[in-house]
């Protein structure tokens, strides 16, 4: 088993009395612990801790800031990895919706040979990935932001520091003339991996951004999403709780003056 940060994975030995024999630690290759801006994209280590993604992704995506800033405790933020959120492959992991609605890429490696894949397309069924044996993530690409790009983050939790996210929303659109242009949205806390909204972005594409459309875009995250009741949310809270993310969405990106965020936690 690879090991990381161990915030998660140590969880199998605490919790589930679990033996791991053989742990590979990725957390001292300093060259996946670098995070480098290109003209296109924000390169990040896989082992690059959640604290020292802050800087590079708040500057370019303030909403990825603050999800990071409610992500944990900042012990866990100093010791989990970008690389550890996504190979747990959780469906409450906080960063691969956010990652999903940015389009970006995840560098799988295997020796000498690296393939770049849609971080939509890791995710395949619950903990399965399409990570082939002995391969492992190098870093994540996640693009640089684009002129007219809105990208909002939001995560619903019953605290607001140190806990799991009930429902985590991403939004990424691209709005011109007020024509929806782009549409990106992922949720996690919906379905058995992070997943993208097809018929709510499809309900968006090439209309006006305007009250109905936002509507009937709610209406079909019902058909994008059967989510399950646990302890953190009832279904019918976490589907509730979705399509009024985005109504969220739709008043702050209307009236950026209104800081609506502070009471995205219940
Ligand atoms: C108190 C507490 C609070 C938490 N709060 C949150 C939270 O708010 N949001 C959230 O999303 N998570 C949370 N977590 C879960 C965990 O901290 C994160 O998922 C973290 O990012 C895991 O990173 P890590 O480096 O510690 O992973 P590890 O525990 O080292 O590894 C996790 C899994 O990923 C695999 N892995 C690690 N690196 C790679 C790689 N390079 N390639 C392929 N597979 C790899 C490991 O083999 C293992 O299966 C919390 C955990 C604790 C204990």
């Amino acid at each position: 088993r690879l090991l990381a940060g161990g915030t998660d994975l140590a969880l199998e030995v605490t919790q589930f009395h679990r033996e791991l024999p053989v742990m590979i630690y990725v957390g001292h290759i300093e060259s996946m612990k670098r995070v480098e801006v290109t003209a296109e994209h924000i390169e990040i280590g896989a082992a690059t801790s959640l604290s020292d993604c802050y800087a590079a992704l708040a500057e370019e995506y303030p909403d990825f800031g603050e999800l990071l800033h409610r992500f944990a405790s900042l012990q866990i933020r100093n010791q989990g990895t970008l690389g550890g959120n996504i190979g747990n492959a959780s469906p409450i992991g906080d960063a691969p919706p956010l990652l999903i609605a940015l389009g970006a890429q995840i560098v799988l490696r295997k020796g000498n040979e690296t393939r770049n894949l849609p971080i939509e397309d890791y995710f395949l069924d619950y903990k399965v990935t399409a990570r082939q044996e002995a391969e492992f993530i190098e870093k994540i690409l996640v693009p640089r932001a684009q002129h007219n790009q809105a990208f909002r983050a939001y995560k619903v939790s019953k605290r607001l520091d140190d806990d799991i996210s009930a429902v985590c929303a991403a939004f990424n659109l691209r709005i011109e003339d007020g024509v929806v242009q782009d549409a990106r949205i992922a949720f996690g806390g919906m379905a058995a991996i992070p997943k993208r909204a097809a018929a709510c972005e499809a309900a968006l594409l090439g209309s006006a951004w305007y009250p109905a459309v936002i509507e009937r875009a709610c209406a079909a995250l019902a058909e994008d999403f059967t989510p399950l009741s646990d302890f953190r949310a009832s279904k019918e809270y976490r589907l509730l709780i979705a399509q009024n993310l985005l109504r969220k969405f739709f008043l702050e990106l209307q009236a950026p003056e209104v800081e609506t965020r502070v009471t995205a936690y219940v």
